[in-house]
């Protein structure tokens, strides 16, 4: 017997038809299915020391809770649910488009679809959300074309905001969630140099091997119903659905993103 670790993926809450969004009600029927089935949410010490035993045999039910964007729902919906049921997360910023206070007081047009850093600085003391870097800028590089000297920038300007608006050090912020998942072994090699041991992407499966830290699978919930929810993590906590799961959706990604990189 092995025990995967899920790491699930949300974006948005609300009742629009937007793809990115789940509604309230369904992410708390997911968060009150895994506790109630013994689920344990990892924090990131815990998911980086327990990566070593992914595919290990003590058989624990372990997930890692995500949200990418960072969308102001985080302190609104996301935060109380997961409080609610004991459970903690972690939170992938664009740190261009958090606002400060200045820019909801003063600002003409002030950004408050994102999570303020005044809010996130006050999750991230109570431990209820973690936050790290979802680059600075968003911007969709074409792995096939795009040098590293403007990713490098970004990516550096990520720490250094998330750094300075969170006052945490810079050794703090050891994971990288690739925008839509899109990257290449040069630009894994770049994060890595700047400290972003742990590198995450969007795919259907689960963390099954040991030492795993690069192309992270995480399983995308925005929108799913609460059945599909059910099936597809009982699924991958079994070893062998967990593995057949990365090996169909990573043959997939491969061959969606072409054959020069994955
Ligand atoms: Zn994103």
């Amino acid at each position: 017997m092995t025990s995967p670790i899920s790491i699930l993926l949300y974006h948005r809450f609300g009742r629009s038809q937007d793809p990115l969004s789940t509604p309230p009600a369904d992410f708390e029927r997911e968060l009150c299915w895994l506790a109630d089935r013994g689920y344990r949410s990892l924090t990131l010490d815990e998911f980086e020391h327990g990566i070593d035993h992914a595919g290990s045999a003590d058989g624990s039910k372990r997930v890692l809770i995500t949200f990418d964007d960072g969308y102001a729902e985080l302190a609104s919906v996301a935060a109380p649910a997961l409080r609610r049921y004991g459970l903690n997360g972690v939170a992938f910023l664009i740190t261009g488009e958090c606002p400060t206070g200045r820019d909801r007081g003063d600002s003409a047009n002030p950004n408050l679809n994102h999570i303020s850093w005044d809010d996130a600085r006050k999750l991230a003391s109570e431990g209820i959300i973690e936050f790290q870097s979802h680059t600075h800028s968003h911007a969709r590089w074409d792995p096939d074309s795009d040098g590293t000297r403007k990713l490098e920038r970004d990516l550096a300007t990520s720490l250094d905001v998330l750094s300075d608006e969170l006052r945490l050090p810079r050794r703090t912020f050891r994971h990288l969630a690739w925008p839509w998942g899109l990257c290449n072994e040069r630009w894994e090699r770049l994060g890595r140099s700047l400290g972003f041991t742990y590198q995450h992407i969007v795919q259907r499966g689960a963390v099954t091997r040991p030492g795993q830290t690069i192309r992270l699978p995480r399983f995308c919930f925005d929108g799913a119903s609460t059945r599909a929810f059910r099936t597809w993590m009982t699924l991958l906590g079994l070893p062998a659905g967990a593995a057949v799961c990365n090996r169909i959706f990573g043959t997939i990604r491969t061959y969606r993103q072409g054959a020069g990189y994955v």
